[in-house]
């Protein structure tokens, strides 16, 4: 067994730490060569001192130098930049890499690692919302193996044929189920809506997640992004892809085929189990997580999403029909809505009502390049500041 190394971006945040948390079960599989992270310096400097890297890798350039002087001594170099995230994942020697960065900020150096063909491990889903096209055609060309972490993706993934090239015709596959929790107001009174604060909005039922995520949870827009990211993963229109919520979290996402068979992927809501897959595929290696006890859970419940409840999932449907730039701009608008959002400049209802508006206003756009996805991902959110300001 060859060891892997592995280049960790963001690794300070709840995917970064629950990879470090199944690599450290594993020395002898996983080496770590470069780890990344933004503002949590301490905790940065702390996984440092216990991986041992050879770079670390922060945002800015005061950061750097707070960190060296953390970890004086020990053999690390320390960057910064994004350039420098961009070349920490794409070093010769490093075969992995997780792409753990949250938002538009981590499509940049989760491009270059499939630029470099490296096995990809995609947590970051704003990669493929925002630019699916060229990523999935950078992973071709660069002969890069693209593994989901996103849970309902990594179980669309382990439900697929092992063969499966993106032709669902071919492989008699009719459609993807993506199971969905209903986040903390799956039941609240709809006329209440209006009085969610940031801290009702983040306490996921199931899951334990970065603010952003659980927020997208909370108003499901990270349900509608998913529906984008799958759309590109496994090459599925909008009709073959459908949402299904699953209050427990135990069936991650299933696979329906022709011949009326459905492939499900369970276990315990735990991002350790996807995170595990794809680290080791295709192997299977342990991940700490508990073994899923289904007669303690005795029940698993399905029903269909509510959409007057949950106006961003159609919104995300709207932006994957309309194509060309309309993910990227309802992604930008997304993340600024949900800033403000939890920064209290704006009430919860105004999220998909700003979003709304602001795909009124700039869909329809093409993006037959990189550079004019940006350019709409940049006016986005200048369009989307300005309703907020306004509102
Ligand atoms: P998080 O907020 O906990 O962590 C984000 C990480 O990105 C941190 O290490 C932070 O330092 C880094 N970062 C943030 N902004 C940056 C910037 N501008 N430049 C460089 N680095 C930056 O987020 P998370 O919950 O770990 O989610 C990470 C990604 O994984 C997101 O795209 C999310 O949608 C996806 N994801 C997360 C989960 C989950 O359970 N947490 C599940 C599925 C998918
Ligand atoms: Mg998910």
């Amino acid at each position: 067994m060859k060891t892997r190394n592995l280049t960790i971006l963001g690794a300070t945040g709840t995917i970064g730490i629950n990879t470090l948390d199944v690599v450290a079960r594993h020395p002898d599989r996983f080496r770590v060569v470069a780890l990344t992270g933004q503002n949590q310096i301490e905790k940065l400097a702390e996984q440092c001192r216990r991986f041992r890297p050879r770079y670390a890798v922060v945002l800015e350039a005061d950061k750097a130098y707070a960190l060296r002087s953390l970890l004086a001594g020990l053999d690390i170099e320390v960057l910064a930049g994004m350039e420098s995230m961009e070349f920490v994942a794409s070093l010769p020697d490093v075969d992995s890499v997780m792409a753990a960065i949250v938002g538009a900020a981590g499509l940049r150096p989760a491009l270059a690692a499939a630029r470099a063909g490296k096995r990809v491990l995609l947590a970051n889903k704003e990669t493929l919302v925002m630019a699916g096209r060229f990523f999935m055609q950078a992973v071709r060309e660069h002969r890069a193996t693209l593994l989901p972490i996103d849970s309902e993706h990594n179980a669309v993934f382990q439900s697929m044929p092992a063969a499966y090239d993106g032709d669902m015709a071919s492989h008699g596959v009719r459609r993807i189920l993506l199971t969905a929790s209903g986040g903390p107001f799956r039941t609240r009174a709809v006329e209440t809506l209006k009085d969610v604060t940031p801290e009702q909005a983040v306490a996921h039922p199931n899951w334990v997640m970065g603010r952003k995520i659980s927020v997208d949870s909370a108003t499901m827009m990270n349900k509608g992004l998913e529906v984008i990211e799958a759309s590109w993963l496994f090459n599925a229109k909008p009709s073959e892809i459908e949402v299904v919520i699953h209050p427990q979290s135990i069936v991650h996402s299933m696979v329906e085929y022709l011949d009326g068979s459905v492939l499900a992927q369970l276990s315990n809501p735990d991002m350790r189990t996807p995170i595990a897959h794809a680290l080791a595929y295709p192997d299977r290696v342990e991940a700490g997580v508990p073994w899923l006890d289904l007669t303690r859970i005795g029940q698993l419940t399905f029903e269909a999403p509510d959409h007057a409840r949950f106006p961003c999932l159609r919104l995300a449907f709207q932006a994957l029909d309309a194509g060309g730039a309309a993910p990227a701009i309802l992604n930008a608008a997304n993340e600024e809505a949900v800033a403000a959002f939890l920064d209290r400049r704006l009430p919860y209802l105004g999220i998909a009502a700003t979003l709304a508006s602001v795909l009124d206003r700039l869909a329809g756009q093409p993006a037959d390049s990189l550079e004019a996805l940006m350019a709409a991902d940049a006016e986005a959110r200048v369009v989307t500041r300005r309703i907020i300001a306004a509102s």
